[in-house]
């Protein structure tokens, strides 16, 4: 009679160390779609396109341009504008907003959705802004990130459209969609697609870049059923979801 193999079964250790193997040789830390003359063609496509993108949030200096990016956070740049209107006047600089009375202010920005986080944010980044700054949004990266409620995307906003200091590439919900079916980056988390468009993008592009890439995923390059027979990158693109 043959003998039963005692197979011992593997450990949850050892399954998830092999899941992590097979994720990662079908996830190639770069994407295929990053040679250089592909990536310089999907940049001059997108000049031809959107030779004027700009940032879509009303803005007369960068503080404002600081706490319309903060707003933005879950929002569109339609409502915080609408919002900003009124806001800008009744709050005209940092200090109208660090010693608001929070209440109110949660009240002013309640039509941006979660009001009462935004309302600390803002009115922390306002004092930070008064006592460490003297009253100025700072040009540094490493500055700018020690004001509560920014991170590297905020952080992107205000160095490249309000000074024109190219410290990163702005990743939000656009520009992480189109770097993946564009095939520019294959990860799924902001800070490393980031990362990854840094590499292949020539820097003086990158504030330009970012705003192409918005503009794009808010015109044609829809999350749900992208306009592709409308898209200048069409035979550049070979995303699985591409519509022709
Ligand atoms: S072809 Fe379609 S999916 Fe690809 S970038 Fe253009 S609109 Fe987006």
């Amino acid at each position: 009679m043959a003998k039963k193999s005692k197979k011992k079964p593997a450990s949850a250790k050892s399954k998830t160390a092999k899941a992590a193997k097979s994720a990662k040789a079908a996830k190639p830390a770069r994407a295929a779609g990053t040679d250089p003359k592909r990536v310089a063609a999907i940049l001059a496509e997108l000049d031809e396109a959107y030779p004027n993108a700009t940032c879509e949030l009303k803005h007369n200096n960068a503080f404002q341009l600081l706490i319309s990016t903060i707003l933005s956070a879950q929002c569109t740049d339609v409502r915080v504008n609408q919002v900003a209107e009124t806001l800008y006047e009744k709050y005209p600089d940092a200090k109208a907003f660090a010693y608001a009375t929070p209440s109110q202010l949660e009240q002013d920005i309640r039509p941006t959705g979660f009001f009462r986080n935004k309302t600390k944010s803002v009115m922390g980044a306002s004092k930070a802004i008064l006592e460490k700054f003297d009253g100025q949004v700072p040009r540094t990266m490493e500055e700018i990130l020690t004001l509560p409620g920014v991170a590297r995307k905020t952080g992107n906003v205000v160095l490249g459209t309000a000074y024109g200091i190219p410290s990163g590439v702005v990743v939000d919900t656009h520009v992480l969609r189109l770097s993946n079916r564009l095939d520019l980056s294959r990860n799924d988390d902001p800070k490393k697609v980031e990362q990854d468009l840094m590499k292949i993008i020539p820097q003086e592009k990158w504030i330009q870049f970012s705003h192409q890439l918005i503009w794009h995923g808010r015109r044609v390059c829809y999350a749900r059923k992208p306009k592709c027979i409308e898209c200048n990158m069409e035979s550049l693109c070979y995303a699985k979801d591409k519509t022709v």
